[in-house]
């Protein structure tokens, strides 16, 4: 017992310094991989030993920390995370978890943007809040950067209040040429264009993120059930028309095969996607069979992300430095 009490410890303790360098620092020291192989196994001790399971544990809170120069901004509904699903087997067990509370589920599958989580708060058309995801309840003000993303429409085709929800990111390109100009600036280089693009955003000059020329989906409305929307589809193909840009690779399946199928084609064709994707999200469309599955204290219970496997190798961060 004693050893399970050690480990468990040990991963916590590993996990925070490692959420610590990603979230605040934007600076991670392992591959993501490694990060999911050790939340993983603290997943399961804690399964496998509830006696030791703790309200802090980094199993059961949102990742983000809030940086303090930042104004702070409460999120009415909280910005979750997403349990995560590695190979066929964790999806059919998702599949049926879902099917276990509701009938012929559909489900939305999309591409998980590897970026940095934003929710935009649109005022009679206009934008005039953005925020950061945070540590999911508090997150950080970021509407001077965000209102610099050329994607992102300062007011939209239809005068109305809406939330909306989705991933700031930087594209392959721009982010290869950042680090040739940094290169030759002789700075230090960004270690990947997620966390490229999270300095850009958290940056309290809007001159820097202006210049990074940094890019966003939109994948979510969090009310949309208030707004008369009765699926998710529904809610993205609204976006659209009002002027909010979402990813158009999304597929409405209507099995688990076909969310398969979706899978595969997109873990062979990843690599040629000008932008970085890290999975694939998988979301049961109806609202009401959301409302019916509910959520855990980190994430919906009628969504996962299912994580491509690991292409990079653990020496391969550790011998960039990084700064903002
Ligand atoms: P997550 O990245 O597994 O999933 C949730 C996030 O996915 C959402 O917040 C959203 O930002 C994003 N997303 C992208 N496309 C989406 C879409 N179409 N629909 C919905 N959401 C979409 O969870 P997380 O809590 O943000 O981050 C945890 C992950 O971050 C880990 O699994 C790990 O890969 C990485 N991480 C790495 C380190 C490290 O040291 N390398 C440290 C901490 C976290």
């Amino acid at each position: 017992m004693d050893k399970i009490i050690k480990r468990i410890h040990e991963l916590r303790e590993k996990l925070n310094k490692y959420n610590y360098e990603y979230y605040v620092l934007d600076n991670p020291t392992v591959p993501d991989s490694d990060y999911d192989r050790l939340m993983q196994e603290l997943i399961n001790l804690e399964r496998e030993y509830p006696c030791y399971n703790s309200d802090d544990s980094p199993t059961q809170r949102v990742g983000g920390q809030v940086l303090d120069q930042f104004k702070k901004v409460e999120h009415e509904i909280p910005m979750l995370s997403l349990g995560n699903a590695f190979n066929d087997e964790d999806m059919k067990d998702f599949d049926k978890r879902v099917k276990e509370v509701v009938k012929n589920p559909r489900y939305m599958a999309e591409l998980k943007i590897d970026g940095l989580a934003c929710s935009l708060h649109y005022r009679n058309g206009r934008l005039y809040r953005a925020a950061t995801r945070g540590d999911g309840v508090i997150g950080e003000e970021i509407t001077h950067n965000v209102k610099t993303i050329r994607s992102v429409p300062l007011r939209l085709k239809k005068d109305i209040d809406i939330e909306v929800r989705g991933e700031i990111f930087m594209s392959k390109r721009t982010f290869e040429s950042l680090n040739e100009k940094r290169a030759k600036d002789q700075l230090a280089l960004f270690a990947n264009p997620r966390n490229a693009a999270a300095g850009s955003v958290r940056q309290l000059d809007s001159s820097v993120a202006a210049s990074r020329n940094l890019d966003l989906f939109l994948y979510s409305v969090p009310n949309a059930e208030n707004l008369g929307f009765t699926s998710h589809s529904e809610s993205l193909d609204y976006l659209d028309k009002i002027g909010l840009k979402t990813n158009r690779e999304r597929k409405l399946c209507k099995s688990m095969n076909e969310v398969l199928d979706y899978i595969k084609t997109w873990t062979d064709k990843r690599n040629n996607l000008p932008y970085d994707i890290d999975g694939i999200v998988i979301k049961v469309d109806d609202l009401d069979k959301q409302d019916e599955l509910g959520f855990t204290v980190k994430t919906p219970k009628w969504a996962i992300a299912f994580k491509f496997p690991a292409e990079e190798v653990s020496t391969t961060l550790k011998d960039i430095t990084f700064t903002v």
